[in-house]
């Protein structure tokens, strides 16, 4: 959300300083795991549905600006029982926006998809509009935008403090006190360091690499699309088509532990892989129960699972970000957008209402 913002900003005209404390893309935070799914159809709620429409071409843009390739469009199934929130919420919100999606029933998802081990009951939704972005190539070319326009990155510096004076804004860092006009904080995981009345909370994460079959071509990005699935027994497990064509990435959706970003326990046990490993026996054709490569990352969580974006509500020279909760990163270049919006003009043109910094004071939680 950083180097996005960042982005966003350079491109605008401003005079960009961005602070790590690691040196992005890294794989400390909730941003490194080879890939991230976006989608359309959204079935967390029809209003992200304009956001998201917005990001495609961003992404194309700094496509073409960086020259990376960094999102490859594969569809998106959202697989389940009718009743699935995955599956009601998406049909919802591609009917209120007219989105191009089929709704499959299991001997159509068998054929079409045989990668896929469906119960009878099974139905999927297809959005059109979906696939997945190379997130360390992401970071790495939005920050790459930022030095050709300009703008400086401090790596491995943290910040300690954030001042609001009368004339400027100060960040503290270990090395010294800047003073500038506005300051974005996007600092995932840490983000209760620099704001601690926010309300959120660090989960850990556990993302696996399965080995898959030599001869199962149907795992490929062009026959196999991202997917959700509601698993009975195993919560939400979602997954990437094969990139290396030796193997599949899966992981769970939440279902991971407490942690806070200093201690998050990086090593992965058989207690973490056993579900996943259930599933692709239960679940997945042409994948094996080997395991060839594992990630931990975390998500910040808010209580409602919606992003936590607006001006600062002490002073209005501070945008807050927290986009996480398990499904920012497809929005990173339209967020990133809003920030500078309400870094340069105090406001948005877009609806973040459902953002709003404050709602959890209201609700009281
Ligand atoms: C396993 C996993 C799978 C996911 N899958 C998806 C998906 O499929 N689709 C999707 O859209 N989203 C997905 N997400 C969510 C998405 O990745 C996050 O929403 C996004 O990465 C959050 O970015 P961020 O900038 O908030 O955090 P980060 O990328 O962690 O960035 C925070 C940065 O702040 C820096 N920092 C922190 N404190 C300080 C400080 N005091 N001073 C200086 N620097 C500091 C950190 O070093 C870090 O670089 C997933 C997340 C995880 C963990």
């Amino acid at each position: 959300m950083g180097s996005a913002t960042s982005w966003r900003l350079a491109e605008r005209g401003a005079q960009v300083t961005c602070f790590d404390r690691h040196s992005p893309p890294h794989t400390f935070g909730s941003s490194h795991g080879e890939s991230r799914i976006t989608r359309t159809a959204y079935f967390e709620g029809p209003w992200y549905v304009p956001l998201l429409q917005e990001t495609f071409p961003l992404w194309r843009e700094l496509e073409a600006a960086s020259g990376a390739e960094l999102l490859t469009l594969t569809g998106a199934l959202m697989i389940g029982p009718p009743s699935a929130e995955a599956v009601t919420g998406s049909l919802a919100a591609a009917a209120d926006h007219g989105l191009d999606v089929r709704l499959l029933k299991a001997d159509e998802l068998r054929k079409t998809y045989p990668g896929h081990i469906v119960g009878n009951r099974d139905v999927a939704v297809l959005d059109a509009q979906a696939g997945f972005i190379r997130p360390e190539a992401a970071v790495d070319a939005m920050i790459g935008r930022v030095e050709a326009l300009g703008g400086e990155i401090r790596r491995g510096v943290a910040v300690s403090a954030i001042n609001r004076r009368s004339g400027d804004v100060e960040v503290v860092t270990d090395e010294a006190r800047e003073t500038f006009d506005a300051v974005v904080i996007a600092a995932g995981a840490w983000t209760h360091e620099l704001v601690d009345w926010l309300p959120l909370t660090v989960e850990r994460q556990v993302l696996a690499w399965f080995a898959i079959d030599a001869e199962a071509d149907w795992l490929t990005p062009g026959r196999f699309p991202v997917f959700i699935r509601q698993a009975h027994g195993i919560g939400d497990v979602y997954g990437f088509p094969s990139l290396d064509g030796l193997s599949l990435k899966i992981a769970r959706h939440h279902e991971g532990d407490a942690t806070d970003p200093e201690h998050v326990l990086r090593d992965v046990a058989d207690s973490d892989l056993d579900p996943l490993r259930r599933y692709v026996k239960t679940r997945l054709r042409g994948v094996t129960q080997r395991v060839i490569r594992t990630a931990t990352c975390m998500y910040t969580n808010t209580p409602d699972g919606h992003f936590a974006v607006g001006l600062d509500p002490e002073d209005p020279r501070v945008v807050v970000i927290s986009a996480c909760s398990g499904h920012g990163f497809k929005f990173a270049p339209v967020i990133g957008d809003i920030a500078a919006d309400l870094a340069f003009e105090g406001h948005t043109s877009r609806d973040i209402s459902h953002f709003s910094l404050t709602r959890f004071q209201q609700a009281g939680a």
